[in-house]
């Protein structure tokens, strides 16, 4: 029997090395990385052409899927393709420095901006949903993952005053698909860290694919090893099989009666959805039945287990820990269950990414096209090279060198800022260009970024100025783009939080060794990341103004 489109035999795979047949490396970088999210080593669910992230797609059909890529192949280097939400709509004669594809994912009109009528229209064929990496053809796999938890863990450092997290301990929930990400993103910055979930299962994995060193069900035999790690300032990470709900609160107790100290605590059980987060008091084995034989009544119960649970972490911030959420909406679930205090932690982006935003720093990626690994390993060395006193960056690299397993065309991931990126950009293309790599370089980013998106309820939550929902920002992100030289620019709607809750832009510059592509890479990384950075001028955070003085970003209104 004959594989579905995307499978097995069918299964799509992007050309390697330096040998084009498009006739310009624009578009052939577009049709690589489109047909590299497709790959089922990069994929969810290739047959459906969902990439990742619930429903996040690269193209709106197979036949589309087709008509893009014999498009980009035929396509003039001064002409560019239109893509409308995973379509291709219009080819039009512009010029060689025009991005070659310009892209509109999943935008509808505010008062029509819902799930259902996204969801009428997408049974129509009318529309796709395009996720933030999926449409936009720039999804490197789990390593984004682990590297931004890497990242935000290496900021909580630095807000402790600290290098790095030698000595310090970790407690956290949920070793699920996200989540069990945690354990390596602390033991990469140095620290020790209990991870408690109470399915067996998803610890046992973690272990399997490194990124637990063990776990046990014995909760004092995990509290010895971690606090041992901690004494002996060594990373180390152990699961402990439990309801956090409880293990906090028995943690706390302990912390109390002087037996250990927990530094960080932090949650990432799926607690945004309150069937998906497991109360006290109903056993593991009758979870699924439980919630869908009385959803309202287990919702009810979940809600009070997090109550505790985000009690037992205002308990540990009473008593001087570091404690943070990670963006699964525990606070407001536990405040619907009777805890009033629940707020008195932050959120993730207000307390750590976003002095990070104000200098334009954030998911910075680039992928082979050559397919050789060697080609990421040289480029590691060289963004090494480039800033060597940045510790967190050089220990990231050296790491993910060791940790990170490739999926699709070899790739890294790390955070640069304002007038750093378009160093490493050109560096890339020098290294194109003198033969010391094996093809050219495609670079791009994530959309959770410093400018070019809108997210109230994530990226621009709680902003100073109480700018939140203003989405002209990433608008004029990728108009800037457009205009700097960007191989492809895309404009969507709805990734990351859902229909009606953001609005993003992404890049993606290919360096081929041309000194054309030198003059457009120096643009395009000098703009996009600065964007960013007036983004937060413009919202009033100082740093943001710093910045933009010490670093020579034009504001007209700066001083004002
Ligand atoms: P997942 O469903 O794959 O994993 C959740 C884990 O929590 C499971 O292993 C489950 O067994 C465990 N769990 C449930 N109830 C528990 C309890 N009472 N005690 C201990 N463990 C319990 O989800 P995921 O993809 O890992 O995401 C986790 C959460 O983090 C989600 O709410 C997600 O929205 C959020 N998230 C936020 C960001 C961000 O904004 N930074 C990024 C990724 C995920």
């Amino acid at each position: 029997t004959e594989s579905p489109r995307g499978l097995g035999e069918h299964a799509v795979r992007a050309p390697r090395g330096p040998e084009r047949t498009a006739k310009s490396w624009g578009a052939e970088a577009a049709k690589r990385m489109l047909m590299n999210n497709l790959d089922p080593e990069v994929a969810e669910h290739p047959e459906d052409l969902v990439v990742y992230g619930g429903t996040g797609r690269a193209a709106r059909s197979w036949e589309a899927y087709d008509a893009i890529v014999r498009t980009l192949d035929e396509l003039e280097p001064d002409e560019t393709l239109l893509v409308q939400s995973g379509k291709p709509v219009g080819v039009f004669r512009t010029h060689e420095w025009a991005p070659r594809v310009l892209i509109a994912n999943s935008n509808l009109v505010g008062d029509w901006a819902t799930w259902p009528e996204f969801r009428r229209l997408e049974a129509l064929g009318l529309t796709m949903y395009g996720q933030m990496t999926a449409g936009s053809w720039i999804y490197i796999g789990t390593q984004g993952i682990l590297q931004g938890t890497y990242e935000t863990f290496a900021a909580v450092a630095r807000s402790l005053g600290r290098d790095d997290l030698s000595g310090t301990l970790t407690l956290t929930g949920g070793a699920g698909g996200m989540g069990g990400a945690q354990p390596l993103a602390v033991t990469l910055n140095g620290g020790a860290v209990l991870i408690v979930d109470v399915d067996e299962s998803r610890l046992a994995r973690r272990v399997q694919h490194g990124y637990l060193d063990e776990y046990t069900t014995d909760l004092d035999a995990a509290l010895a090893r971690v606090v041992a790690a901690k004494e002996a300032g060594e990373a180390r990470s152990v699961g402990v099989v439990g309801n956090a709900a409880e293990v906090f609160g028995d943690v706390l107790l302990r912390q109390r009666a002087g037996e250990l100290a927990v530094d960080i605590v932090t949650d990432q059980t799926s607690a945004h959805d309150p069937l998906a987060y497991l109360p006290v008091g109903i056993a593991f084995a009758d979870w699924k039945a439980e919630a869908s034989r009385d959803p309202e009544g287990f919702t009810a119960r979940a809600r009070g287990s997090m109550a505790k649970h985000v009690a037992a972490m205002v308990g540990f911030q009473d008593a001087g820990a570091e404690v943070f959420d990670y963006g699964n909406s525990i606070r407001a679930e536990a405040k619907l269950g009777g805890f009033e205090r629940a707020f008195e932690f932050p959120g993730f982006v207000p307390a750590y990414i976003r002095p990070q935003f104000a200098e334009g720093r954030g998911p910075f990626r680039w992928v082979a096209l050559s397919g050789d690994p060697e080609d990421i390993r040289k480029t590691d060395e060289a963004v090494k090279a480039l800033f060597p006193d940045n510790a967190g960056l050089v220990r990231w690299l050296d790491k993910a060198g060791d940790a990170v397993h490739f999926e699709g065309l070899p790739a890294r991931i790390c955070w640069l800022g304002y007038k750093e990126r378009h160093l490493a950009g050109l560096k890339f293309n020098e290294m194109v260009a003198s033969g010391e790599l094996a093809g050219p370089i495609v670079i791009g980013r994530d959309h959770l970024d410093a400018g070019s998106v809108a997210s109230p309820y994530r990226e621009t939550e709680a902003m100073a100025d109480g700018s939140d929902a203003i989405a002209d920002w990433p608008l004029l992100n990728a108009l800037l783009n457009t205009a700097s030289g960007a191989s492809w620019v895309s404009i969507h709607h709805g990734g990351g939080v859902g229909i009606g809750r953001s609005i993003h832009a992404g890049q993606v510059t290919v360096a081929d060794g041309t000194p054309l592509a030198a003059e457009k890479l120096e643009r395009v990384l000098t703009n996009d990341p600065g964007t960013g950075v007036m983004r937060h001028v413009d919202a009033g955070y100082d740093r943001a103004k710093e910045v933009a003085r010490e670093r020579g970003l034009t504001v007209p209104m700066l001083g004002e």
